[in-house]
């Protein structure tokens, strides 16, 4: 046993467990933090050290850890029913949650759960293909997304949302998409500033759904922000285009709302900020603020409505065994509740603005090559250096910051509730890292 693992749970971790996007050499390099407790935008280790969860968890956890309310309902439905299947069988937690939901994203629209958010993304894809070939049109079968998308870790998703440095080897069984070229105002590859640029970046997809409509199901999209991608944070002009492109085409827009719905961006979805209509959206992480794993796919009802079985047999068999867990959905329910009385989006919009105005800072740092923010994220893009985004990652977490740099991004995604005081110290201790470290 290691001076440093007097539980033995590291040793016991080291045997057994795989940890998700982490390196063998940053195991070895071990222990990672043991986290054994979390409460309000705080995780603590088993030493009882203190780390602000600067990143919510994976960007789920966005009313922070251990509410009282979300954690009540769980208990209390768990004692109720914690699992029933949603196949010729109904519920109430899960029929009262669709209602909200759909009523969220605009009404006259219907929702099918699944568990994570690649899922939801996944059922997008079929849903789309499958209303084209039940409307008659079994040649518009093919999908565009833009490049350096992110939509999840399975076959389907990692078709649209490919990145080289993360799917390289899965490629051989990824089915072949459009690709657009990806928008970032902050580092725009034409040089330009909206709105005076008129959303040049805008052509390359306009181009393609031009030139493929009749063989198109469905453009994919992140609203406002390519996440994974590094924070690519994008005009809701371009949006807008898209949406009257896609309409004007028969192309179905798919919204990939599961990193920035529910408030993260300052509105309740990015999608509303570009004042469009999506045919489909997916939404997951921060449905249930991260409490327990349930996500959707919300289908407008002139979709939906196709799937029928008479004359012809157009059902869609599709669903996963814990669609719509009753505790899940009953932790959801919690969730939107908090929403409406707390206003989480207002709140987010107010807590962001602080959020920009701090890290503004560092913007004029050598090593800083770009500082964008929306809503309740900020990021600070380096100029390459080997090994410089580890080194500041290392050093804020000694000083109590959890952050994830994506590539050479280092950011910020921190519960919506975050105090002011809290993200301003965080970006105080980034600061410190990047005349430290960096
Ligand atoms: N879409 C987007 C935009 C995401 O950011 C993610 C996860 N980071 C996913 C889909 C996949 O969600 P999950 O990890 O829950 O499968």
């Amino acid at each position: 046993m290691r001076d440093d693992d007097p539980t033995g749970l590291w040793a016991r971790d080291c045997q057994a467990l795989w940890h998700p996007y982490t390196r063998a050499s940053t195991i070895a390099a071990g222990p990672l933090p043991i986290i054994v407790r979390g409460e309000g935008v705080y995780l603590y280790d088993i030493a009882g050290r203190r780390y602000f969860d600067a990143i919510s968890s994976w960007w789920a956890c966005a009313l922070g850890h251990g509410r009282p309310e979300v954690v009540e309902a769980i208990r209390r439905q768990a004692g109720q029913l914690q699992h029933s299947i949603l196949g010729n069988l109904t519920h109430p937690p899960a029929i009262e949650l669709a209602a909200r939901l759909a009523a969220l994203c605009g009404g006259n629209r219907k929702v099918l759960f699944a568990s994570d958010g690649s899922s939801a993304v996944e059922a997008a894809l079929k849903i789309a293909v499958q209303y084209q070939a039940n409307t008659g049109n079994p040649r518009k079968h093919r999908l565009v997304s833009l490049e350096q998308a992110y939509h999840g870790d399975t076959i389907g998703a990692m078709s649209v949302g490919y990145l080289e440095h993360f799917h390289a080897p899965y490629k051989a069984l990824l089915t072949p998409v459009l690709r657009a070229e990806s928008p970032c105002c902050g580092t725009c590859a034409h040089g330009l500033v909206p709105p005076a640029c008129g959303h040049r970046c805008f052509d390359s997809m306009r181009a393609i759904i031009e030139g493929h409509a009749d063989e198109l199901a469905a453009v994919i999209v992140e609203p406002l922000c390519q996440a994974a991608a590094g924070m690519r944070i994008y005009d809701p002009g371009y949006l807008r285009l898209l949406a009257e492109t896609c309409r004007r085409h028969d192309v179905l827009l798919i919204v990939d709302e599961i990193a920035m719905g529910f408030g993260r961006t300052g509105t309740m979805f990015a999608f509303e900020q570009a004042g469009i209509d999506p045919d489909i959206l997916c939404v997951g992480k921060g449905l249930s603020a991260g409490y327990l794993p349930i996500s959707a796919t919300v289908v407008k009802d002139a979709i939906a409505t196709t799937f029928r079985d008479e004359p012809d047999d157009h059902t869609l068999y599709h669903g996963h065994t814990f669609t719509g867990n009753p505790i899940a959905a009953a932790a959801a329910l919690a969730v939107l509740d908090i929403y409406a009385h707390d206003r989480i989006p207002d709140l987010a919009a107010a807590h962001g603005r602080e959020l920009a105005a701090g890290i503004a800072r560092v913007r004029g740092h050598p090593a800083v090559r770009n500082v964008r923010t929306l809503g309740m994220i900020a990021a600070v893009e380096l100029k390459p250096a080997a090994g410089r985004p580890a080194r500041i990652r290392d050093f804020m977490r000694d000083n109590g910051i959890l952050v994830r740099p994506l590539g050479d991004v280092i950011y910020f995604m921190p519960p919506l509730v975050t105090p002011d005081d809290v993200t301003r110290s965080a970006v105080d201790i980034l600061a410190t890292a990047l005349s430290v470290v960096a």
